[in-house]
């Protein structure tokens, strides 16, 4: 989809603002970005959020988590998106110890807000990879990092148990569609589905927070870092 087509996204369904999160270079069957392509994104966005009204969108990307946990981009490019979904794309066969640590450190990233679809499992495709969610509940609420709620049908990979589990421990949920076109934006209807079977409420929903508070929660991760 083009940004200008993305922009009516909001308006159709009733949003205040949309994050843009393409893939990261790293993956390449996805025709992920490099540096200069999304610095230059970054600046198509700006330029549209300067015509738009009471709508934003947000910048950002869905960031690869390597194999060896380190992540598609370095600081530099990394501090000017507004928010960053880091996921885990390769490697499933690794040890359920491994991936648990990669997620583990790029949660411990700064500028990393959310960790996308936190199982892998694709429903009738693919078993979940080995992670250790507790550990990963539990570096989420130590670090101030999100963890998705994957509403894309085939995902939903983040079972209820897990998402009460990060409810009472004071991690934010964040629900996303993982569209990649115009009529998936819909499935959030499913995210919010299994957000109630989780007992979410929606203060324990990233995204429902308006523009400010969020913007706020994002920068309180980078900020607690550095101090
Ligand atoms: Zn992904």
């Amino acid at each position: 989809m083009k940004l200008g087509e993305l922009a009516d996204i909001p308006v159709e369904m009733g949003y205040r603002y949309i994050a843009v999160t393409d893939h990261s270079k790293g993956l390449g069957v996805a025709r992920g970005l490099n540096e200069e392509r999304i610095i230059e994104q970054r600046k198509a966005i700006a330029a549209l959020n300067r015509k738009l009204r009471g709508i934003r969108l947000l910048a950002g990307v869905e960031i690869n988590i390597r194999s060896d946990g380190s992540l598609d981009f370095g600081e530099e490019v990394m501090k000017g998106f507004d928010i960053v979904v880091a996921s885990v794309h390769s490697g499933f066969k690794q040890s359920g110890a491994q991936i648990t640590e990669r997620i583990v450190k790029a949660m411990r990233n700064p500028y990393v807000s959310i960790i996308g679809h936190p199982s892998g499992r694709l429903i009738g495709e693919r078993d979940a990879y080995e992670v250790d969610m507790e550990k990963v509940i539990e570096t989420a609420a130590e670090t101030g990092t999100a963890i998705e709620i994957n509403a894309y049908p085939l995902r939903l990979d983040l079972t209820e148990p897990y998402i009460r589990r990060a409810r009472a421990k004071g991690v934010s949920l964040a629900i996303g569609t993982d569209s990649h076109n115009r009529g998936q934006f819909g499935n959030m209807a499913f995210g919010v589905s299994l957000a109630r079977r989780g007992w979410l409420e929606k203060k324990d929903v990233l995204n429902t927070r308006d523009l400010r508070a969020l913007l706020a929660t994002l920068s309180a991760k980078r900020r607690k870092k550095k101090s």
